[in-house]
């Protein structure tokens, strides 16, 4: 009862610890405010899931001061290879792009949380686990989330939430917004398999076209290969795709790979394009999946949160600490809205094109495909949209950060006259 009556007070309360909320729970913590982060979960994900890092995402792990470690844990990918029915058509060089990092990085989502989490502790964060949230309700004086930490009934007070809950997000339902969009017809099938004889060298990724389908290969650390296949939506698909089903998917599509041994995870799977109407709702914002999902293609959603949760803890930083007007808050969405329907643009174009399914357009494709990468002009603006950098929050105006970030800001921030539980500020 009596937390429903008084409920503790935080400035920032961040709902989700996957990749999105930890980034945002980590930059905000680097200038000098750890906000409190509440996870339903009781661990943070095991599986491989979003298996790919662009070059913008590394350089914003760079910012936060774990790149390093990041492409120490994982492999380099160097080319994106085109093939249609096993014939290469053209690659995507990404040696060329203008970053620090010329290169994808192959490393699952469970190592990129690990790490994340081991920088936030080293910031002195942490996360709220079995934390579930049920409600944002927002009164005259801030919002007050509540849930259930186990069993027991939560409230906590917060000047500002991030809802980095999730494609289902509790937050975004909470505040009253939609998330409009469409789910794509066909099937998703996933698998991490040990590959006899793979059909690009180590440092490449393939993408192979069929009529049949979209099939991408690439090796992760630790040496399976991902297989990401679209698949017909009526066809029928085991829950758990195993060896005989894979190795007939990948023979039929002329893909070049054979399996060696069963998947070490495999799944099936639809994928969905939407868009929240806004990502700021008073004094709520929404990051990362809460915000926008889309197509698997490029491996964009991972990246695209993280890169939403660095400029938005950067903003919210800079108004605590007095070092940015609150106006720079509406232009998270500004910025960010438009990033997302840029790279649902342009994941739903290409899922649409590597679908393409008459022979007359399948050739169109192969010849179009085959001449682009060579246009320098093309080839550049591919990699800016696969790699993220044209979108990067780095790329683009972020408010001065509070001095010399690391130290606690001298302007106190809210809500500090009686330290409220949970949000540390590091001296
Ligand atoms: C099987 C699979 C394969 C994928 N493959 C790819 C891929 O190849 N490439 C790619 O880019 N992306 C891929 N994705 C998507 C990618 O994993 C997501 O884009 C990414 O995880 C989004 O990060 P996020 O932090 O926004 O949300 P999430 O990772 O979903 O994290 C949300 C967190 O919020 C917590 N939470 C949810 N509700 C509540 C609540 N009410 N209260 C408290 N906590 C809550 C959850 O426990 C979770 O930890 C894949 C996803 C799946 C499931």
């Amino acid at each position: 009862m009596s937390n429903r009556t008084q409920p503790a007070a935080a400035d920032v309360v961040v709902v989700g610890a996957g990749p999105a909320g930890l980034t945002a729970a980590i930059r905000l913590a680097e200038l000098g405010l750890v906000p409190v982060l509440l996870d339903a979960a009781g661990e943070p994900t095991r599986t491989s899931n979003a298996s790919l890092v662009h070059a913008s995402t590394l350089e914003i792990l760079a910012e936060l001061g774990m790149a390093d470690e990041l492409v120490a844990a994982g492999r380099r990918i160097h080319r994106l290879v085109l093939a249609d029915w096993g014939r290469r058509v053209t690659a995507i060089d990404l040696t060329t792009v203008r970053s620090g990092y010329p290169f994808a990085l192959s490393v699952p989502q469970s190592s990129t949380e690990r790490l994340l989490l081991a920088r936030l502790r080293q910031l002195g964060g942490s996360v709220r686990r079995r934390h579930r949230v049920e409600t944002v309700e927002v009164d005259r004086a801030g919002q007050v989330l509540r849930g259930h930490a186990g069993e027991q009934p939560f409230a906590l007070r917060a000047r500002y939430v991030i809802g980095a809950d999730g494609a289902h997000s509790t937050v975004r339902a909470s505040v009253g917004q939609e998330f409009p969009g469409r789910t794509y017809p066909m099937q998703f099938v996933l698998a991490d398999v040990p590959l006899r004889q793979a059909p690009t060298a180590a440092d490449e990724a393939a993408v192979v076209l069929s009529a049949d389908g979209v099939t991408v290969l690439g090796l992760l650390p630790g040496g399976n290969h991902r297989i990401v296949a679209t698949v017909e939506p009526a066809a029928a698909v085991p829950e758990r795709p195993d060896r005989s089903y894979l190795d007939q998917l990948l023979a039929r599509r002329e893909t070049g790979a054979r399996l060696a041994a069963e998947p070490s995870w495999s799944s099936r799977f639809r994928v969905h394009h939407r868009v929240a109407d806004r990502f700021r709702i008073g004094d709520t914002f929404l990051v990362g999946d809460a915000a926008h999902v889309h197509s698997p293609a490029a491996g964009q959603g991972m990246n695209t949160g993280i890169a939403d949760a660095y400029d938005l803890a950067t903003r919210l930083a800079a108004v605590l600490a007095g070092t940015a007007d609150p106006d720079t808050l509406d232009d998270y969405q500004r910025h960010r809205r438009a990033a997302a329907l840029e790279v649902l643009r342009f994941t739903d174009r290409m899922t649409r094109m590597a679908l393409a399914a008459s022979p007359f357009t399948r050739r169109l494709r192969r010849v179009a495909l085959g001449a682009l990468p060579r246009i320098p002009r093309v080839n550049s603006t591919v990699t800016g949209w696969i790699t993220g950098l044209d979108r990067s929050p780095l790329r683009h105006h972020l408010p001065p950060v509070p001095a010399s970030a690391g130290e606690a800001p001298a302007t106190a921030a809210p809500n500090t006259a009686s330290p409220p539980p949970g949000t540390v500020r590091r001296r």
